[in-house]
């Protein structure tokens, strides 16, 4: 079977790795001026222009039997007219959804799934939605890695913001003083089967994850039970295929979710070393429409981002750490990699985690 992925980053990289064992073949849309060394040599990329005939795309890739996608801000119409050759999975309608974040929240919101307080406008508007400071101002598309998004303390920020607003509307958002943040990873197949991961426990800095511990610790089987609920209703009202995230607060015993990612995701990268499958083969058997693969963990694993000038640490590995390095030109503030470490201490991992971070 031939695969097709829209975006030449880390992840489609990662998908490939794990679909080539199970003889897939790969190949790749890349915009304009996407960089694509993470997917060199691993099957034909195709540049793709908006005044380019679909059907010639479609050729040029190799007639690939599915067509999926690594990154949220994908093109939606070429999703569309891409479904006229093959199954496109996850769905167009789910990128539309997943990629502005109020459908996104208007979505939970329908589903009775809790998130923080918020109102789509300006943050003017907060003290009049009874939505108290801090706020924080979220544009409604092109947001990742914290990037588009300001915590606004005091209201003279927020007269300030205003005045110099480029947008009509923002996703004005109550800054959760959250216990943890979480992610649930699952995966629906094309028969309507879902799996999900055990709760990963994430940290992000200046909004940038950093590392991933799983299975996440001290979690009621209560709030893991309605992590599962949520993704079931959310894939189900979606009718999703494939793997998806969704990112948490855990304040006290209470859930709230912070948003959708439609498509494999940096916080379940633990389970290339920590689970039976991992969440690429996982996300492969579900678009190919094969059974999905067991989700259950190996003891605990945790998984430190390489973010930066940094140079693959080969040298430095112990032998508990698997490093995923992903081929790509070297900028500040820029994920270059990962490591997972697995062993059974908790403690001991943590240890070996914040060496790497130091
Ligand atoms: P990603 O790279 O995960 O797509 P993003 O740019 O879409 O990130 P968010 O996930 O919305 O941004 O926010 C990034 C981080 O900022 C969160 O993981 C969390 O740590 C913090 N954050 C976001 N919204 C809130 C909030 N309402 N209250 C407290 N912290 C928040
Ligand atoms: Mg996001
Ligand atoms: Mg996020």
């Amino acid at each position: 079977m031939h695969i097709a992925i829209v975006g030449c980053g880390q992840l489609s990289r990662m998908l490939a790795l794990a679909g080539i064992p199970m003889g897939l073949k790969f190949s790749f849309i890349a915009d304009a001026g996407e960089d694509s060394r993470c997917v060199e040599g691993l099957g034909t990329i195709v540049r793709w222009q908006p005044s380019e005939p679909v059907s010639a795309i479609y050729d040029g890739l190799g007639q690939p039997d599915r067509i999926t996608v690594e990154k949220e801000q994908v093109d939606v119409s070429l999703l569309s007219a891409l479904q006229a050759y093959c199954p496109v999975h996850p769905n167009p309608q789910a990128f539309a959804t997943c990629q502005h974040r109020y459908q996104e929240k208007q979505l939970l919101d329908k589903l009775g799934i809790g998130c923080a307080a918020y109102l789509y406008g300006q943050p003017t508007e907060a003290s009049a939605a009874k939505i108290p400071l801090p706020v924080v101002v979220k544009s409604c598309r092109e947001g990742y890695d914290g990037k588009n998004q300001w915590v606004l303390k005091h209201q003279q920020e927020v007269d300030a913001f205003s005045q110099q607003a480029k947008e009509q509307n923002y996703i004005v958002e109550q800054w959760i003083p959250f216990d943890k943040e979480i992610s649930q990873v699952s995966v629906r197949g094309a028969n309507g089967e879902m799996r999900h991961y055990p709760l990963a426990e994430n940290r992000h800095e200046q909004g940038i994850l950093k590392q991933s511990v799983a299975p996440a610790e001290a979690i009621s089987e209560q709030l893991c039970l309605a992590a599962q609920d949520y993704m079931c209703r959310i894939m189900r009202a979606l009718d999703y295929v494939g793997v998806m995230a969704m990112e948490c607060f855990v304040v006290k015993d209470q859930l709230l979710v912070n948003e959708l990612a439609p498509r494999v995701h940096n916080s379940g990268h633990w389970t290339q070393s920590g689970s039976k499958t991992c969440q690429f083969t996982n996300h492969l058997r579900a678009i190919a429409g094969l059974p999905l693969g067991s989700t259950d963990p190996h003891g605990v694993t945790g998984m430190v981002n390489l973010i930066g000038t940094i140079k693959p640490p080969l040298a430095s590995l112990p032998p508990n750490a698997a490093l995923h390095w992903y081929n790509k030109a070297v900028r500040p503030g820029r994920k270059l990699g990962h490591i997972n470490f697995t062993g059974a201490n908790r403690e001991s991992l943590i240890r070996q985690m914040e060496m790497v971070l130091r």
